[in-house]
């Protein structure tokens, strides 16, 4: 029996798990991929405050031995199932393990293009916040229509010489307000009902082939940023604990789901900014509010 079991070995379960090993909890983490979560592919991260420069990996590992030498337990195991009556048990792919807490920190995936896996950090982007400032003076392209690509817009027209937003419909799918604000900016140029077909380039991205009205054009670019959605990995949780309309686990501020011993921290939680330093910041609350739990 754990007195926890964290759910996904990313910067939000990794954190949560040195808080609880730190508090003398017996704890287990189940990771289905490899230790990091999202973060590991980056090549250079920027904006974790007192890590200038570090690589996705380095971090990733840092976080990785960090909880290993206070002891948590990490098994490379994909969780399928959760069973929690009154023996509140977690089913994965290779076992079946008893808890008396649970932390969900099971991240949220991008939805992709299909062909773009070669140039991610060649010049392809997820997230604008992490990678913009690689971007100064330079010509970038942001696909979608929705409240994030409008925001990565928004974002890179202080940073990028231009900025390509490039919608599939006619018009955006974001708030009046925030479309409103792209008005203001005049190195924003529009590229409506159109759709980018390929990515072009040898080491890194060089220019896009983009189809308008069953024509392709090419568009010169340094960068290219995909803001057409996430998909929070949430589905085996829906009948366990609340859930928003976009399918992310609803939970306080404080990490706690609808269901009494269930907690949630990082990308995986209905909440505006999902970044490093939201998602280690959750891990510990989560962690802190899961040992007040377990001690009362
Ligand atoms: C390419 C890229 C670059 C980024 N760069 C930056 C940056 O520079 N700065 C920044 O602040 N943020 C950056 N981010 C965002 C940052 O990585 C995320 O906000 C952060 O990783 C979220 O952490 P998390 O632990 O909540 O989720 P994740 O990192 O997604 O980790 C979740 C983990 O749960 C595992 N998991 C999922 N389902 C299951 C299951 N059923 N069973 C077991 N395990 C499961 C997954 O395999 C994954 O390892 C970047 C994201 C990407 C994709």
């Amino acid at each position: 029996m754990y007195d926890a079991i964290v759910i996904g070995a990313g910067p939000a379960g990794l954190t949560a798990a040195i808080y609880l090993k730190r508090a003398n909890k017996n704890v287990l983490v189940l990771e289905s991929k490899s230790y990091g979560g999202s973060i590991i592919n980056a090549s250079k991260i920027e904006n974790y405050p007192a890590c200038p420069n570090i690589s996705g990996y380095d971090l990733a590992t840092n976080l990785y031995k960090q909880a290993k030498e206070l002891g948590a337990v990490i098994k490379f195991e994909e969780v399928i199932e959760i069973n929690w009556n009154k023996e509140k048990k977690i089913i994965t792919n290779k076992g079946e393990y008893n808890t008396l807490s649970l932390i969900i920190a099971t991240g949220s995936t991008v939805r992709k293009l299909g062909f773009e896996d070669k140039y991610i950090g060649k010049g392809v982007s997820f997230c604008a916040t992490c990678d913009g400032n690689f971007f100064k003076g330079k010509v970038v392209a942001v696909i979608g229509g929705g409240n994030t690509a409008i925001d990565d817009a928004l974002y890179l027209a202080d940073i990028a010489k231009k900025v390509y937003l490039i919608h599939r419909r006619d018009e955006f799918r974001a708030d009046k307000k925030t479309i409103d604000l792209l008005k203001k900016k005049n190195n924003i140029k529009y590229v409506l009902n159109s759709n980018v077909v390929k990515i072009n380039g040898n080491e890194r991205v060089e220019s896009i082939d983009v189809l308008s009205n069953d024509k392709i054009k090419t568009f010169t670019i340094d960068g290219l940023f995909i803001a057409i959605g996430q998909v929070p990995n949430s589905d085996i949780f829906k009948h366990i604990v609340k859930l928003d309309e976009d399918g992310y686990i609803k939970g306080t501020n404080n990490c706690h789901t609808s269901r009494t011993g269930i907690f949630v921290a990082g990308d995986v939680r209905n909440k505006k900014v999902r970044q490093l330093v939201t998602a280690t910041s959750d891990g510990a609350i989560a962690a802190i509010e899961a040992i007040n739990y377990l001690n009362k």
